[in-house]
């Protein structure tokens, strides 16, 4: 059967992703009667294992320290809610934009960066003891890790492993890889989505569209997380150029707010105008670079992107939040709990691996079963599995 024509996004422009020109998928499919390529993708990372795993997978604040904190499925939402908006204005594909967004965080570890950064350090060491042969070294990149679970982890399908993605899915996925991996992936797919980071280049819109949506999407609910929490006060905001002028604005048309809804306002001022920002300056780099074709697109420099203000104020609020919100010692001090859950589970396995769920291990090298097994673990998963193995209760 035909692809229906009235489920193609109408008026795409050239240099958009057309779903019916797709590279394909890496086991070939026949088209699904009501639904692009595209569409398919997204339903198919909503219906994954992965992707429900992510309401219990920390985004800053760990899952149970509140019910309104993001979680990793939260802000995934509201990265595609931005991603998608933006993509109707420049004419981009907001399906494909939808279906990178809900899976562009799939890989992540249980406990946010803490739980990569400890699982990659066990990865290594593992390595670095292991004979030669006997281990990969592939380390641990979640950004990788994202496109593992949509090429070999999820067990759906009774033809292949994965969920057998388009090109132009996985290539949004793989936001950044390391040289060194990019050049085994580039050996096991040649011209694959990891060409790019060995010969240059750039990937669709859509996925930079991601990249952005990504960032200004933490960079705002973080605030309002942060301040929820009360690790950051609105005072100590007015240190930020960006912020403070969306509150002063907000005051002037509403002298008397204050508290949460002066707070939202803010934000909400700060998300449009940025949301403008990159519609107008990606607008301009794309009439000026004169791109009618996503080869076009893939070929030259990131064109999706703020005016040069807006990355610069955009920069000064990261850095706030990174000094003042990931850096708090009260987050500090989970994050270093964290750790040890991660690695205390690495070690039990690695030396017991009878304890690793039957499924887990049989084609691969141990360390790297391991790691699969914990870096799906949702955040209470893993909790209740260190106090299985270890007796000791680190988050009580
Ligand atoms: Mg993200």
């Amino acid at each position: 059967m035909a692809v229906s024509n009235a489920a193609l996004p109408a008026g795409l422009a050239d240099f958009a992703c057309d779903p019916a020109r797709s590279r394909g998928r890496r086991h070939p499919e026949p088209e699904a009667p009501t639904r692009t390529a595209f569409q398919r993708d997204r339903d198919r990372v909503i219906h994954s294992t992965a992707f429900r795993r992510l309401v219990y997978k920390t985004q800053v604040f760990l899952n149970h320290e509140g019910d309104l904190f993001r979680t990793r499925l939260t802000h995934s939402l509201e990265v595609a809610q931005l991603g998608r908006s933006i993509a109707r204005s420049l004419r981009l594909n907001e399906d494909l934009v939808e279906a990178i967004a809900l899976a562009h965080d799939l890989g992540h570890t249980p406990f946010g960066h803490a739980g990569q950064d400890a699982l990659n350090a066990c990865l290594k060491a593992a390595s670095a003891q292991a004979a030669p042969g006997d281990t990969d070294s592939w380390g641990f990149e979640h950004n990788l890790q994202s496109l593992r679970v949509v090429d070999e982890l999820e067990e759906r399908y009774p033809a292949f492993d994965g969920l057998n993605l388009c090109f132009e899915t996985r290539e949004g996925i793989l936001k950044h890889c390391s040289k060194a991996n990019a050049q085994r992936l580039e050996q096991q797919e040649p011209g694959g989505v990891a060409a790019r980071f060995l010969q240059g280049g750039s990937p669709s819109l859509e996925a930079q569209l991601c990249n952005l949506a990504d960032e200004i999407a933490y960079n705002a609910h973080d605030i309002d997380d942060g301040v929820r929490s009360g690790l950051l006060t609105l005072d100590q905001m007015a240190d930020v150029e960006l912020f403070e002028h969306y509150r002063r604005t907000a005051l002037v048309a509403h002298p008397k707010l204050q508290g949460r809804r002066l707070l939202f306002e803010s934000i909400r001022l700060m998300l449009s105008d940025q949301v403008y920002d990159v519609i107008d300056t990606t607008r301009e780099r794309l009439a000026s670079a004169a791109v009618d074709s996503v080869e076009a697109v893939r070929m030259g420099a990131p064109l999706v992107a703020f005016s040069d203000g807006m990355k610069e104020r955009s920069q000064v609020l990261k850095r706030f939040l990174f000094r003042n919100l990931y850096r708090h010692p009260q987050v500090m001090e989970t994050t270093d709990r964290a750790r040890r859950v991660v690695s205390d589970l690495f070690d039990r396995y690695m030396n017991a691996p009878g304890e690793l769920p039957e499924a887990h291990g049989r084609k691969q090298h141990l360390a790297r079963a391991v790691a699969d097994y914990i870096a799906g673990m949702t955040d209470r998963f893993a909790i209740r599995e260190h106090e299985r193995l270890y007796g000791a209760v680190l988050f009580p």
